[in-house]
C-alpha cells in the first residue's frame, strides 16, 4: 500500500525573524546543536550526589538550587481553587521534602518501596513526589479523577505501600477496596477537612511538622527505578513504564532544547502530574532548570486561563491541543483583553496538533504553538519544533539534539516489518513508516512492570518501536500520520486519521474532529468523521453537505469522510485525547457493556 499524500503543504512555514522579549533561543542552529550534542556533555549541566554518592532526580530539582544563589527564588506558585496562592522557595522546598522524606524512612518505607499519590495539583502533591524521590522510593502518581476501578487495578499492578490522598479521595475510591489491597499499609491523607474518624489513616501535616528537615539523600544508582507511569491507555490497557533516576539528564537537556527555558522564566505546564508530561515537565525539568514553576489547581476556563498568563507573567507556556482547541473554540477575541507581553514561548504535546490551531497562536498570544512529540515510554521530548527554528504547521518538528529517529517499513498490520529479526529502514521522503528511536537516551522506559514480554515485543533490529506512523520531509521534518492502531485502510491506500481532522477543521464550523475507518465490503474500509461544531453553528443537513463539499475539495475524494457524524461531546480519555477506538467500538455496535468497562477503565 502507498500513501495517498505527501507531507500537507497547505500551511506556509512560519519565519523566525526575531526573538520574541529579544531572548536568543537556546538552539539557533539546529543541525550544529545536533551534531555537537552528547549525553555524556548533557550530564555535567548536573551536580550528582554531593561526594560522588550518584544521582537523585530530586537532589538536582531541589537541594541543589537551595544550597545555592537560588535559596530564596520561588520553585512554585500554587493558584489554589479557593483563591489562595502558596508559595514555596527552593530554600523551603528543600527542607519540606526532607521533612517528607524523614517520615518516610520512620514508617520503614525505603529504596524502591511504591509511593502512590491520588491528590489534586496541591502543594502536598509535590512535596510527596520530591521527598519520595529522596527517600529512593518510587514515586507512582495517579490522576485524581480515576474511579475505584482503575485506582484500585494500578495500586495492586504497582505494589502501592503507601498513598498519599485526601480524606474525599479516600472514602470515595480507596477504602471500599482497601482490604483487596493487603500490600498497601500506610495511607496518609491531606487537607483541612476533618477525618478523624477515618479509620486505618496518618494524618500528613501532623507528621510533617514532626518530622526533622534534615535529611541526606542515600546513595542512588543512576539506574535506581525512581517513576512509575501508567500509559494513558488510548490504545488499550495502560502499561507500567518504569523510569529511573538518571532520567533527569534528558529532562534538563530538553528543558534546554525543546522547552527553551532561560534563568529567570516563569513556566506553566498545564498537565496534571497524573501524566507523564506533568511529571517530567511539571515538576522535573523546569525545577531542574531552576526557574519559578506556575500551578493552576483549578480546571480548563478560557478566560481565567488567559488571566493567569497575564497577572503572573508567565513566560514558557507547555499545554496539549485539547485546551488550545478549546481556547480557540472560545475565539481571540477573549485572549485580546489580557497583557500576554511577557509570553515568549509556547509548546504543545500529547495528540497531533492541527496546523490551524499553531497559526492561530499567532492571532491569540502573538506567538506561534510549538508542536512537540513524545509518550510515556520515552520520558522526555523527543521530537520538536524549536523557538530558534522555523516552524512546519502541522509538523511535529525535528528529532532533538540526542535523539536518532527512523522511519521504519510497515507490515500488514501497519507495525513495523520484522524479517529474521531484522527491520527495513525508509530512506526516502514522504513514506509512511512506523516512527522509531535508537535505545541509549537516559529517560526512556527500562521496562513495563510485570510485562517483560510486551516489553521486548518493542524492540526490533536495534530500534525501539512506538507505534506511531509518521513521515519525514526532504529536510527532516516529521509529520505524524497516526497510530498504527488508528490508520485506516481504504481502496488500497493508507490514510492518517489526523490529516483528515486538519482538514475538517479548517472548516469555519468545525471545533474538533474524530475520525475511524468503518468496515465497508468494497474498499476495505471508508473514513468516517465524527465532528464537534464551534458554537455559533448548529447541526443541518445542509451543514453536513457542506463540510462533506470542503473536505472532498481539500482531501480528493479518496481520503474525505464519506460519512459525518455530529458529536459535541467527541469521547476523550481523562488526559484529553480523542478516544477512536471508542468511536469505532461504538461505531460496531459493541455492546454498552463493553463501552462501559473501556470508559471506567481510563
Ligand atoms: P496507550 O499507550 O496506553 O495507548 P497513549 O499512547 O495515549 O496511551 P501516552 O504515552 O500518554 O499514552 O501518549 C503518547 C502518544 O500520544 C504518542 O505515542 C502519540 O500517539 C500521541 N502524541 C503525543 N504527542 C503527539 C504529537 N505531538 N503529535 C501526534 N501525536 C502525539
Ligand atoms: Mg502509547
Amino acid at each position: 500500500m502507498t500513501p495517498v499524500s505527501t507531507p500537507t503543504t497547505a500551511w506556509a512555514t512560519i519565519r523566525k525573524r526575531g526573538w520574541p522579549r529579544d531572548v536568543t533561543p537556546n538552539v539557533v542552529d539546529y543541525e550544529a546543536a545536533y551534531a555537537e550534542f552528547s549525553w555524556e556533555a548533557a550530564r555535567t549541566a548536573l551536580d550528582g550526589l554531593p561526594g560522588g554518592r550518584g544521582l537523585n532526580i530530586a537532589h538536582e530539582a531541589v537541594d541543589r538550587h537551595a544550597a545555592g544563589p537560588r535559596r530564596d527564588r520561588v520553585a512554585v506558585r500554587w493558584l489554589r481553587r479557593d483563591g489562595r496562592t502558596d508559595e514555596a522557595t527552593y530554600g523551603q522546598l528543600a527542607r519540606s521534602t526532607n521533612r517528607f522524606a524523614n517520615v518516610l524512612a520512620g514508617l520503614g518505607v525505603g529504596r524502591g518501596d511504591r509511593v502512590f499519590t491520588l491528590l489534586g495539583r496541591v502543594p502536598e502533591l509535590y512535596v510527596t513526589v520530591l521527598g519520595a524521590l529522596k527517600n529512593t522510593s518510587v514515586v507512582c502518581p495517579l490522576f485524581s479523577a480515576f474511579g475505584p476501578e482503575p485506582v484500585r487495578q494500578r495500586l495492586a499492578l504497582g505494589d502501592g505501600r503507601v498513598l498519599v490522598t485526601t480524606p474525599t479521595l479516600y472514602r470515595r475510591k480507596v477504602a471500599p477496596v482497601r482490604d483487596q489491597l493487603p500490600q498497601l499499609e500506610h495511607v496518609i491523607l491531606v487537607g483541612d477537612e476533618q477525618h478523624a474518624d477515618v479509620h486505618g489513616t496518618l494524618d500528613f501535616a501532623h507528621l510533617v511538622a514532626t518530622a526533622s528537615d534534615d535529611f541526606t539523600i542515600p546513595p542512588t544508582d543512576p539506574e535506581d527505578m525512581a517513576l512509575l507511569h501508567f500509559t494513558s491507555g488510548t490504545t488499550g490497557t495502560p502499561k507500567g513504564a518504569i523510569h529511573v533516576h538518571e532520567a533527569v539528564v534528558a529532562h534538563h537537556a530538553t528543558g534546554t532544547s525543546a522547552l527553551d527555558l532561560h534563568d529567570d522564566d516563569i513556566f506553566w505546564c498545564t498537565a496534571d502530574p497524573g501524566w507523564v508530561t506533568g511529571m517530567s515537565y511539571g515538576i522535573i525539568a523546569p525545577l531542574s532548570h531552576g526557574v519559578t514553576c506556575v500551578v493552576d489547581e483549578a480546571e480548563f476556563d478560557a478566560e481565567r486561563w488567559y488571566r493567569l498568563l497575564a497577572s503572573q507573567g508567565v513566560t514558557v507556556w507547555y499545554t496539549a491541543p485539547t485546551a488550545l482547541r478549546m481556547l480557540m473554540r472560545a475565539g481571540a477575541d477573549v485572549a485580546h483583553g489580557h497583557d500576554l507581553s511577557r509570553l515568549r514561548f509556547v509548546a504543545s504535546v500529547g495528540e497531533p496538533l492541527n496546523p490551524e490551531v499553531v497559526v492561530w497562536g499567532q492571532t491569540a498570544f502573538g506567538l506561534p504553538v510549538h508542536d512537540n512529540w513524545w509518550q510515556t515510554e520515552t520520558g522526555g521530548i523527543m521530537v520538536a519544533n524549536l523557538a530558534g527554528c522555523d516552524i512546519r504547521p502541522g509538523s511535529m518538528g525535528r528529532a532533538l539534539p540526542g535523539v536518532e529517529v527512523a522511519l521504519l517499513a510497515q507490515g500488514k498490520d501497519g507495525r513495523a516489518e520484522v524479517r529474521d529479526g531484522a527491520v527495513e529502514v525508509i530512506d526516502a521522503a514522504g513514506v509512511d513508516g512506523e516512527l522509531a528511536l535508537r535505545p541509549g537516551w537516559p529517560s526512556m522506559f527500562r521496562g513495563y512492570l510485570h510485562e517483560e514480554s510486551r516489553y521486548e515485543a518493542c524492540f526490533a533490529g536495534g530500534w525501539y518501536l512506538t507505534g506511531d506512523v509518521a513521515r519525514r520531509d526532504d529536510d527532516g521534518w516529521l509529520w505524524f500520520v497516526g497510530r498504527a492502531d488508528d490508520v485506516i485502510k481504504t481502496a488500497g491506500h493508507l490514510i492518517g486519521p489526523f490529516e483528515v481532522e486538519s482538514a475538517l477543521m479548517e472548516h469555519p464550523a468545525v471545533a474538533e474532529a474524530g475520525v475511524i475507518g468503518v468496515p465497508d465490503p468494497v474498499a476495505g474500509e471508508v473514513v468516517k468523521a465524527f465532528v464537534s461544531l464551534t458554537d455559533d453553528h448548529e447541526p443541518s443537513d445542509d451543514l453536513r453537505l457542506d463540510i462533506v463539499g470542503f473536505a472532498r475539495r481539500r482531501l480528493g475524494a479518496a481520503v474525505a469522510p464519506r460519512e459525518i457524524a455530529f458529536d459535541q461531546h467527541l469521547p476523550k480519555t481523562k488526559s484529553g485525547k480523542i478516544l477512536r477506538r471508542l468511536l469505532k467500538a461504538r461505531e460496531l455496535g459493541l455492546p454498552e457493556g463493553d463501552l462501559s468497562t473501556l470508559e471506567a477503565a481510563r
